[in-house]
């Protein structure tokens, strides 16, 4: 007895805070407390920047979430077809970042990982990568 919704948009940074109401309204069934929203919300909104900033670098292509609820689990997968992770270990370390120039910090997998119950990687250079996130 899943719920599933699905949705797409241009990796443009004014689609962002879209990107997060949408997963918090659809996540309101679960009748979650303000803290976990807003937890939800910070790790999505992480998650789109990657995909706009690093994977697809700028360019405006389409970046989609899907988001389920399974027995009271919320599950949310943020994807991009971009350029893709070589090593996704160094890339989900704490401070790392390959854009420090542009004053990154490198903390957004952190963030992802404190804020979420789980956090999973999928990626391959050159095909995009895959952000699945459990709350
Ligand atoms: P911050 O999130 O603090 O602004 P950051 O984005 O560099 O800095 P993370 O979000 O932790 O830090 O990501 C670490 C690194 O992983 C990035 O610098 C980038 O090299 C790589 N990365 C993350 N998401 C993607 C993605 N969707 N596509 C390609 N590379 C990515
Ligand atoms: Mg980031």
């Amino acid at each position: 007895n899943t719920n599933e919704m699905e949705i797409r948009f241009d990796s443009r940074s004014e689609n962002e805070g879209f990107a997060r109401v949408a997963v918090a309204a659809f996540m309101t069934q679960l009748n979650p407390t303000v803290e976990e929203v807003a937890d939800v919300k910070t790790a999505v909104s992480e998650a789109v920047t990657n995909a706009i900033i690093h994977g697809y670098e700028g360019e405006v292509k389409k970046v989609t979430i899907r988001c389920r609820i399974e027995e009271n689990v919320f599950v949310v997968e943020v994807s991009d077809r971009g350029k893709g992770i070589e090593n996704i270990e160094e890339a989900m370390q704490p401070m790392f970042t390959t854009l420090p120039e542009q004053d990154r910090s490198g903390m957004g997998f952190a963030f992802m990982e404190a804020f979420m119950d789980s956090l999973e990687v999928e990626s391959s250079p050159g095909n995009g990568t895959i952000v699945k996130m459990k709350k």
